[in-house]
């Protein structure tokens, strides 16, 4: 911003609207009085997350791209990817007072990441070693969804888990499946008009075998070190990474950008998000997500005489 960039918040845009040329002209966006404004742009960079970038790029329909911007190939929108998650918490006699300090992974495994085809399935996950929170994150099931009951029984078993417990999360490796996918709605809108988002997922039957799995080795882990109880879970869908919906990839067929972030149906138009994730590795995405950020950025500069004057 010191450098002259403009931050407009409360934005919300429709559409990204293109030249007769075929380049991107800019984006048409609604501001918080829900009045319609143009931004004219030589280069645009879409960073809107693994359900936000198809979004936006299906309802930019124009003559160039009446499926949808950057979609020649038709695989916006599909391949959407999470991570498959489950939680297991050992109870131990000793207080492990996990609850202090900040919140973070002290420790990690990936002793069964890579394939091992006598498990009976593809990739495989990450163990992280977590702490557990606060009393009332405790009450409540923690990460297990199991809440401490009320009345007669509370006391003992809260005295039992506070404080008592460490976690491991197993974080699995989603792979990219054409029917796992974010679509528009055909009847749901936003406050502006502007067609919602449709997100179809479904776990595969190798994510579920690799989930089973990890869960047996948590519990396997957790005894040995000396847990008197493990909670599970069990089988969970959060969806907290975002990614896969507009790929990365050599070939315009199948693909919707190249290496660097950019586009190949628009010569202007890159993408900055998890959606460009071509597999969703079995760890966190955002370092992933920034580190490709910056190469864009770097991609921007380097194709810079293709669109300046
Ligand atoms: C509960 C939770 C826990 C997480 N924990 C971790 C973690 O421990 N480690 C980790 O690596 N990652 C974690 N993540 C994932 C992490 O938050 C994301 O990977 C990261 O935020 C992605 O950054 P982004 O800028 O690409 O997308 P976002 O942060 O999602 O930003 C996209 C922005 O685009 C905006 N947008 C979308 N559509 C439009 C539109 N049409 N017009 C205008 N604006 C639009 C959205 O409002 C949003 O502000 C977690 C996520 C959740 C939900």
């Amino acid at each position: 911003m010191k450098k002259g960039a403009v931050l407009k918040t409360r934005a919300r845009v429709r559409e990204i609207t293109m030249e007769a040329d075929g380049r991107a002209r800019g984006a048409l966006y609604y501001d918080l009085k829900g009045d319609l404004h143009e931004q004219l742009a030589r280069v645009v960079v879409v960073c809107a997350n693994g359900i936000g970038t198809p979004r936006l790029l299906l309802n930019s329909k124009s003559k160039y791209f009446p499926q949808g911007l950057a979609n020649s190939s038709g695989m916006v929108g599909k391949c959407f990817m999470i991570h498959p998650f489950r939680f297991l918490e050992g109870i131990f006699e000793e207080r492990m007072d996990g609850y202090h300090g900040p919140f973070g992974i002290p420790a990690f495994s990936q002793q069964f990441y890579e394939t091992d085809l006598k498990r009976g399935f593809v990739r495989g996950y990450t163990f992280l070693l977590e702490r557990s929170f606060g009393p009332l994150h405790q009450a409540w099931g923690s990460f297990v969804n199991q809440p401490v009951p009320w009345g007669a029984d509370h006391h003992r078993v809260m005295r039992k888990r506070f404080a008592h417990i460490v976690r491991v999360t197993i974080l699995g490796e989603d792979l990219p499946e054409e029917t796992n996918r974010v679509e528009l709605s055909s009847d749901r809108k936003d406050s502006n008009g502007i067609a919602a988002p449709r997100v179809v997922y479904a776990y595969s039957e190798n994510s579920l075998k690799m989930l089973d799995h990890g869960s047996k080795m948590a519990r396997k882990a957790l005894e040995a070190a000396g847990a008197v109880e493990v909670l599970d879970s069990g089988i969970i869908a959060p969806a907290f990474h975002l990614m896969g919906t507009a790929r990365m990839g050599s070939d315009a067929r199948n693909s919707v950008i190249d290496a660097g972030n950019h586009a190949h149906d628009v010569k202007n138009l890159f993408i900055a998000d998890g959606s460009c994730f071509t597999t969703s590795a079995a760890v966190n995405p955002t370092s992933t997500i920034g580190a490709l950020a910056l190469r864009t950025a770097d991609s921007i500069w380097e194709h810079r005489r293709d669109w300046s004057g």
